[in-house]
């Protein structure tokens, strides 16, 4: 059996590199640049306003009273000025707008008369370069202006926007196959019988797999044997870059994901990873149409299945785009109560958090059973228990990984 850390490591040495591909910039939210985004324009293209008001020299004010000043134009925003500010004259301006020659500050408008015809009275003072936004004053012309490597916020797609690029360069989402494994499954929404249970794995893998930054396509379910699990995942491969299985990895009589990746020609499978929740974890790879196609099987229950597409699913999908943080966040905080188990694996339990003044404070979700999703529900994160510790006690420090950042927004609760 592999510990968490072999099995990681055997993980990730394998991973395929995802192909560059050009996407529409509202479609990359999340998305890793492939190259650096050098910029073709200064931002802005050129001295500006940042005000309404009158664009003046700077000298022509009194310091100690009021000037008046002949009013010789207008800039509006989308205009260019074609005209030059003479000594002792002003134009009006508004922000956005572009300087007019001869101008090298701009009061704003509530330091005046307000008057943008025949005269203004300028009320103040002003220093040279006041209120003016200078020709790339945020981004000059050949510079990196995004850097390969960076993930696409809303921010960053806004600055290739300001640049003028429609698409960009980025690593293409790799397409994640979902299939839930189990006779006893129904799919929600549809009737169930006796002896059913409604299939919850399909849809938070899907989601998982979309905050990853893959594309999920769930495939529904496939009954327990093996001539349908093999066409099941057969085809899954032919569609997917990745496939996900849930269930039907233990070692019951009707556990048929294994055999199936076999019978399908799988390499470099492992079976079983040292760790608590998600024991039983197949992983392997198949090449399908000269394309590397890997393959997880997952646990069945629930908590197992989400814990362990954590742990390696995740930072696979992530480092398949490059990502730079294929990691879940780990943050220290201070155990509020005793934790201990003593079956001498990587524990992994569902915490919450607490903000105190000493900091974070991590407290149980209640029951820890593999299969019971609501201390999922409310967990904002999962406290790591090495192998070879079985006891924290309260006031123990300790390593929490974050669930998603949205905890923060009901830590206090
Ligand atoms: P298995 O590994 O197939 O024996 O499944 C372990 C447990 O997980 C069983 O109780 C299954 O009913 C449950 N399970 C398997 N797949 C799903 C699923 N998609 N949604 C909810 N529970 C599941
Ligand atoms: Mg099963």
């Amino acid at each position: 059996m592999l510990s968490v850390q072999e099995a990681s490591e055997q993980i990730l040495s394998i991973v395929p590199k995802m192909p560059v591909v050009q996407v529409s910039i509202d479609k990359a939210d999340g998305m890793v640049l492939a190259k650096d985004l050098i910029s073709p324009i200064n931002i802005p293209p050129w001295d500006n306003s940042a005000m309404d008001g009158f664009a003046l020299r700077a000298e022509d004010l009194n310091a100690e009273s009021d000037t008046t000043l002949r009013i010789v134009g207008m800039v509006a925003a989308g205009t260019f000025p074609d005209f030059t500010v003479p000594k002792g004259c002003a134009s009006g301006i508004m922000t956005g707008a572009p300087m007019p020659k001869g101008a090298n500050a701009v009061v704003m408008v509530e330091e005046s008369n307000g008057s943008y015809t025949g005269e203004v009275v300028i009320t103040a003072a002003a220093k040279q370069g006041q209120n003016i936004r200078k020709q790339g004053g945020d981004v000059t012309a050949g510079a990196v202006a995004l850097a390969a490597g960076t993930v696409l916020t809303p921010a960053a797609i806004g600055m290739a926007a300001s640049l003028g690029f429609a698409k960009v360069p980025v690593y293409r989402r790799p397409v994640v196959a979902i299939l839930a494994t189990g006779d006893e499954l129904a799919a929600p929404g549809t009737p169930i019988k006796l002896g059913q249970i409604y299939a919850s794995n399909n849809v938070v893998l899907a989601g998982m797999v979309r905050e990853a930054g893959g594309e999920a396509l769930d495939l529904g379910i496939v009954p327990d044997n093996l001539e349908a699990s093999v066409a099941a995942i057969d085809s899954a491969i032919s569609q997917a870059d990745v496939l996900l299985t849930s269930g039907g990895v233990s070692m019951g009589e009707f556990d048929f994901v294994k055999a199936s990746f076999e019978k399908l020609g799988a390499k470099q499978a492992f079976w079983k990873v040292w760790m608590k929740p998600g024991k039983p974890l197949s992983f392997g790879r198949v090449v399908r149409d000269g394309r590397e196609v890997a393959l997880f099987g997952l646990p069945g229950n629930p908590v197992s299945c989400a814990v362990n597409f954590l742990q390696f699913t995740r930072p696979f999908l992530r480092t398949m785009v490059q990502h730079p943080r294929p990691h879940l966040p780990v943050v220290n905080a201070t155990a509020s109560e005793k934790f201990y188990d003593r079956s001498g694996r990587a524990k992994f339990i569902r915490v919450i958090l607490t903000q105190t003044d000493a900091g974070w404070v991590v407290s149980k979700t209640g029951a820890q059973g593999s299969g019971i999703l609501s201390s999922m529900v409310v967990a904002h994160g999962l406290l790591l228990m090495p192998t070879d510790v079985n006891t924290y006690e309260a006031g123990d420090r300790v390593k929490v990984q974050l669930l998603s950042t949205a905890f923060l927004e009901r830590a206090t609760r």
